[in-house]
């Protein structure tokens, strides 16, 4: 029994995908991926977005190969980067086999979609010989036709039985090694979609509200949809689709697990909204420490709080704790603890060096662990 078990997720049990050396399923941490949006060509572009992507900590880049030349830059970029790469494919089969040549860790490809049972057969082979997962990827705007003459419309059976179809095309091929998503950019849809996959089979799944919308909409939606089928123990990885940077859509995916627990990286900032009590500038104060703060990527909770009706409560479950207090008097508090007090001038500089020094103090912590085993 756990000391709050309100918090407790229990997830689904589903089985183990590899992708390259990420696990995704089982008991793997849920993941946070991302797609590039460069043309796959321009190499340098591509790796710059990926760089980018890896400093914020991305567990799995997706990136597209609509033609020839694209999987020929694909080639040039994955020996440039660290995580590893899902080929994005519709429809041309040949870029499939290309892409895992070129070094893929997984394939995004319907396999219904890709023409005769030949076609499968050679792509299943490459995705085989070369160590290659799977992404099966249905999309309410794409179902087949044979699937919108039964159900009228995308509706979430329509969804499952598309995923299963696709499937069964892989396990008839003796393969086993894909995940399956179902997204729509209706919330009801994914959510009612995701619910029927995950009762249905136990491959794992990755969880999109697709076409979302652009960074707070999107956000917004995304954070409704996966964090509602999260939160009821459903999916083991993650993409956020938002009309923005790729880096916005790897911030928010780890924000969502944060929320909910189920992931820790960087620093969780905690702070009230402010109000006429408020001792300091509580919005600019977080504004510029977020940004500051943002290269940590150890795991700690910081609180900031405009006044002492929440300030010492927040401060004793975080790291560091800052509560505002009159005439200069705000109080710093360290692992639950008051610490000293301070003063209206460099608030925000000094609560980094300490978010620093204990994210300094905590790597050397697990450093040593890891030594001792
Ligand atoms: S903690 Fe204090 S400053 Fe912040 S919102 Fe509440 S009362 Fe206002």
């Amino acid at each position: 029994m756990s000391v709050r078990p309100y918090r407790d997720i229990y997830r689904r049990k589903s089985r183990q995908v590899m992708v390259g050396s990420v696990p995704v399923g089982g008991d793997a941490p849920i993941t946070v991926q991302t797609m590039t949006n460069t043309l796959t060509a321009d190499v340098d572009a591509t790796v710059a977005q990926v760089r980018r992507c890896e400093e914020a900590g991305v567990d799995i880049i997706r990136i597209s190969c609509p033609d020839e030349a694209s999987t020929d830059g694909l080639a040039k970029i994955i020996p440039q980067i660290q995580v590893p790469v899902v080929a994005d494919i519709h429809f041309h089969y040949k870029r499939a086999i290309e892409a895992a040549e070129a070094g893929a860790a997984c394939l995004r490809i319907n396999p219904g979609n890709i023409g005769s049972a030949e076609r499968v057969r050679e792509v299943v082979k490459a995705a085989k010989d070369h160590g290659c997962s799977m992404r099966i990827g249905v999309n309410a705007g794409s179902l087949e036709r044979h699937l919108l003459e039964k159900y009228g419309e995308p509706v979430p059976e329509a969804m499952v039985e598309s995923a299963l179809e696709h499937a069964k095309i892989l396990e008839d091929n003796d393969f086993f090694d894909f995940k399956i998503s179902v997204k729509a950019s209706d919330v009801f849809l994914a959510a009612a979609a995701y619910q029927g996959l995950a009762e249905a089979c136990d491959y794992p799944l990755h969880l999109g509200v697709t076409e979302a919308g652009g960074l707070r909409t999107g956000t917004i939606k995304s954070s409704i949809g996966i964090g509602s089928l999260l939160w009821a123990g459903i999916g083991d990885t993650i993409r956020v689709s938002l009309s923005a940077d790729p880096v916005e859509e790897v911030k928010v995916g780890f924000d969502i697990l944060k929320s909910l627990g189920l992931r820790y990286r960087g620093v969780n900032v905690i702070s009230c909204p402010s109000c006429a009590r408020q001792q300091f500038d509580v919005i600019e104060t977080v504004r510029v420490l977020e940004e500051k703060l943002s290269h940590i990527t150890t795991p700690m909770t910081v609180s900031v709080i405009g006044c002492v009706v929440n300030g010492p409560g927040e401060a004793r479950e975080t790291d560091i704790g800052f509560t505002g207090g009159g005439k200069g008097t705000h109080q710093v508090y360290i692992a639950g603890q008051p610490a000293h007090r301070l003063k209206d001038e460099g608030i925000v500089d000094h609560l980094v060096g300490l978010v620093e020094a204990k994210a300094a103090e905590i790597e050397q912590e697990r450093l040593e662990a890891a030594a001792a085993e």
